[in-house]
């Protein structure tokens, strides 16, 4: 019986050589579950000399492949039904896991090598395929077609001692495999997890889990931003097993208090004076600017709102300064591990102007919370005389902040 066919266009069949001391690829050689057929592209060239290359038409540097004995080396390949054809390009599709995998239910594989400055673009028509293995450029097509054959061979069933090791490993589930220990427990003062020596199979699996996602989000976060990873159902849970491992958040937060006579007009922790002398209701003091900063830090953890922490029907809270309060919200956001990264924020009010203040609000905040005064800012406007802040009926305030895990 025989087994997969690679059959190779390539000017240096002698690369190939390679293949017979690649441990389990020769052995796939050998048990004859792989045929590598090579297909010198030479015997195919043209005149006494069997010319195969020439100058580019226009002018330019090096010698490019003729189309007619690549041509004539494909059409002597006996094609099987479940064929595909693959030309090595540093123009093609990179080269990816799930390719050799949906490739590995084939018959045949032919693989077209380039070779000085590449080949006559007519012969790209052949391919169904374009493949670079990586974006630099190699001298041939040769080592490319050995990596292809490479990772698809350990991919065919009977070929690695355990095909177990191909479920877990790197890309299959467009994650990075966990760190993989072997014996001594200990070498060089580096112990192995105890977790791994533990026997529970379930936390093993679970640690894994929790490494792989790690590891991806460190090295290669563009593999979980993937929108096709992100469809996948599998994937669905994965993320939300590994929430906790999200390093940034990002939250929401807005409010509007009424303005009234016989009230004081405090934000962000600021005395301002009203020209007609009013003030903000509320049943703490109505900082506007302090409570939408409390809102948007809430959020960003799915904290919920200010109302779930300091209930207005509770008298405790009674003119409250808020910035107690945010003292209180910015605790328990460090109690979790998170770092404001910045904040913004933009009032809204007709009057008194904001502008002259805004110094003594970051400076305020920046104390309350403990972090730099600029990763915090503070923008006012007015709304135009329309609407609810336009009418000075009220103030209001929007922010929005980022959280970083630390
Ligand atoms: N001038 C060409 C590159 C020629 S390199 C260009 O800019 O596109 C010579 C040959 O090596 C190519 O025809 C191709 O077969 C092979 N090759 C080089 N780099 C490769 C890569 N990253 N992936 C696949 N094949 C590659």
């Amino acid at each position: 019986m025989s087994g997969f066919n690679f059959d190779v266009i390539t000017l240096f069949p002698k690369a190939f050589e390679l293949i017979n001391n690649l441990g389990v690829i020769t052995r796939a050689l050998d048990k004859n579950l792989i045929d590598v057929n090579l297909h010198d592209l030479r015997e195919y060239g043209e005149g006494s000399y069997r010319q195969v290359d020439d100058k580019p038409y226009g002018g330019g540097a090096g010698m490019v492949l003729k189309p007619e004995p690549i041509y004539k080396a494909y059409e002597s390949i006996r094609k099987l039904p479940k064929s595909k054809t693959l030309l090595m390009t540093p123009q093609g599709k990179v080269l990816k896991q799930k390719d050799l995998a949906r490739w590995s239910t084939l018959d045949q594989i032919i693989i077209i090598c380039g070779q000085y400055e590449g080949f006559d673009e007519r012969i790209r028509c052949l391919a169904d395929e374009e493949i670079s293995i990586g974006d630099y450029v190699l001298s041939g097509g040769e080592i490319p077609a050995i990596s292809i054959i490479n990772g698809l061979t350990r991919l065919l069933p009977g070929t690695l001692g355990d095909p177990d090791s191909l479920v877990d490993e790197s890309h299959n589930s467009s994650l990075l495999e966990y760190p993989q220990y072997t014996r001594p427990l200990t070498f060089k003062d580096m112990k192995v997890p105890d977790i791994l020596v533990s026997g529970n199979h379930e936390e093993i699996k679970s640690w894994r889990r929790k490494k792989s996602f790690e590891r991806t989000l460190e090295r290669r976060s563009d593999l979980i931003s993937n929108e096709n990873y992100k469809k996948s159902p599998q994937s669905k849970r994965i993320i939300k097993e590994n929430n906790q491992f999200m390093k940034f958040r990002i939250g929401n937060g807005y409010d509007i208090h009424r303005l009234v006579e016989d009230r004081d007009l405090i934000i962000g922790g600021v005395k301002l004076h009203h020209p007609e002398n009013l003030g903000l209701d509320g049943h703490s003091d109505a900082d506007v600017l302090s409570h939408s900063i409390m809102d948007a830090l809430l959020g960003a953890l799915s904290l919920g709102d200010i109302g779930k922490y300091f209930p207005p029907s509770d008298e405790k809270w009674k003119n409250a300064d808020s910035l107690f309060l945010l003292s209180k919200v910015i605790d328990l956001i460090r109690q979790d591990g998170w770092e404001i990264n910045n904040i913004d924020s933009v009032l809204v009010a007709e009057r008194p102007k904001i502008m002259p203040h805004i110094k003594l609000m970051k400076k305020n905040i920046s104390e309350i919370l403990n972090i730099d005064e600029n990763l915090i800012g503070i923008k006012a406007t007015t709304n135009e005389k329309l609407g609810p802040e336009g009418r000075e009926e009220g103030i209001s305030c929007h922010s929005v902040v980022l959280l970083e895990k630390k």
